[in-house]
């Protein structure tokens, strides 16, 4: 028998109330600031998330569905959402709207990872974006937003760390005097450091192990070495969320996993932390766009996985509104009335009423025990003396008291029962 590929899952009927929940929170949320939905493909053309990602990256190198398509094109199953995005604003010419242009997206990510609680091989992220302005009041809305969109799901004692990487003026200068300081530990630092010393320096401040993360706490700050700009943005943005009362702690080891990042870099943390933990993340991008052919567009944005989400609602006992159910089962006694039931479940759907039929050849004590564990309020009896005489019986499946009712007065009966 097949079993679902490792590190990835299936999503059961019982745990959809949670995505439905997610989902609807984002939504309206993204509503509330003006943020409209796009869909990109599940796979791209792998050279889109190379030049983004950028190729020194543990997703470019290590994790990355890559596979040939038929026609022989290097295609990679969607490792992250802005890229696409991007890629999408410019081929349709977004551009031409006026800016600010916001957009959120829900979508499957892939990413071949050693899966573990929290880790997965397929994830799914909601992600948002705001492309086209370098103000520094849009990197406080995409913050304010991720902060209450986690708020409004009941989550409580997060933390919000906050950082400037700085752009492509400062940066190389930081990651300089980053070089300098590692030099000194090139032999206490973990294999994969000695890696990341020389791919991609900035990495080693988000290794995880500890005596890794010792070393991390005593380097240089990129805050320290900021460019004019890039120090202004930074403060202006400290103002806003001030403004915003958004409780930021300045974290000089946050620096994320992607290259295209620029100036400010925020996660969410939930209160116990750990390597697994992070709840979303962003930051902005703002050479990204013109990197992948366009002209120079300033961009911030953000990105959570849903999964991680929900173990942290089941972990804090957070209950979520149950997923919507039929308020009706319909069980009949003998063929005709059977017929009589089909004809009925078929008219309540058409006029919106949800219902379930019992299903065929079990005795009424039976039907009444489904519907009873289906969780359903309200079961329908149909027998021949009741078709005879045209009413049909009510059973509310709580109390066990039942009621007649003509059929001309069912449908009436049954909308102001559910109102
Ligand atoms: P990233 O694109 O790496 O910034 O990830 C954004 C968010 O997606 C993270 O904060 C996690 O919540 C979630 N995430 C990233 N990778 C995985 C994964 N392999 N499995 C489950 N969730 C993930």
């Amino acid at each position: 028998m097949n079993k679902a590929p490792r590190g990835t899952a299936d999503i059961l009927p019982l745990e959809q109330a949670y995505w439905r929940f997610i989902k609807e929170k984002a939504e309206s949320l993204c509503q509330l600031y003006g943020y409209e939905r796009i869909e990109t493909p599940i796979f791209e053309e792998a050279s889109l998330f190379i030049r983004s990602i950028g190729e020194g990256t543990d997703i470019v190198e290590k994790e990355m569905y890559v596979f040939k398509d038929r026609g022989g094109k290097l295609m990679a199953l969607k490792p992250e959402g802005t890229a696409p995005v991007c890629r999408a604003y410019l081929e349709h010419g977004l551009f031409n709207l006026p800016k600010p242009i916001r957009l959120f997206y829900f979508s499957p990510i892939f990413r071949y990872e050693r899966p573990q609680a929290g880790r997965y091989r397929q994830h799914y992220q909601f992600g948002f974006e705001a492309l086209g302005d370098a103000d520094p009041y849009l990197d406080a809305e995409v913050i304010e937003l991720a902060w209450q969109f986690f708020l409004s799901l009941g989550l409580k004692g997060l933390r919000l760390e906050l950082n400037s990487i700085g752009c492509k003026m400062c940066r190389p200068v930081y990651r300089e005097k980053l070089k300098e300081y590692y030099s000194g530990y090139i032999l206490k630092i973990c294999p994969d450091c000695q890696r990341r010393f020389i791919q991609n320096p900035l990495r080693l401040l988000d290794c995880k192990k500890p005596s890794c993360i010792e070393i991390g706490e005593n380097a240089p700050h990129s805050l320290d070495y900021l460019c004019p700009d890039c120090k202004r943005h930074f403060q202006n943005l400290i103002h806003y969320l001030e403004i915003l009362g958004l409780p930021y702690n300045l974290n000089h080891r946050l620096v994320r996993g992607l290259d295209y990042y620029t100036r400010t870099v925020f996660e969410v943390q939930p209160p116990e932390g750990g390597a697994q933990s992070t709840l979303g993340g962003g930051g902005r991008y703002d050479d990204l766009i013109e990197e992948l052919g366009g002209n120079p567009t300033p961009a911030v944005g953000f990105a959570a996985g849903i999964e991680r989400i929900i173990l942290n609602l089941k972990k804090n006992n957070i209950p979520v509104p149950p997923s919507p159910k039929p308020n009706f089962f319909i069980s009949s006694i003998g063929d005709k009335a059977r017929e009589e039931a089909i004809k009925l479940a078929s008219l309540f759907r058409k006029e919106g009423l949800g219902v379930i039929l019992a299903p065929a050849g079990k005795s009424l004590k039976a039907q009444l025990r489904q519907a009873n564990s289906r969780g359903i309020p309200y079961t329908i009896i149909l027998g021949e003396d009741e078709i005879k005489r045209n009413v049909i019986r009510l059973r509310n499946m709580k109390s066990g008291e039942e009621k007649e009712i003509p059929r001309h007065e069912l449908l009436s009966y049954l909308k102001d029962l559910t109102r």
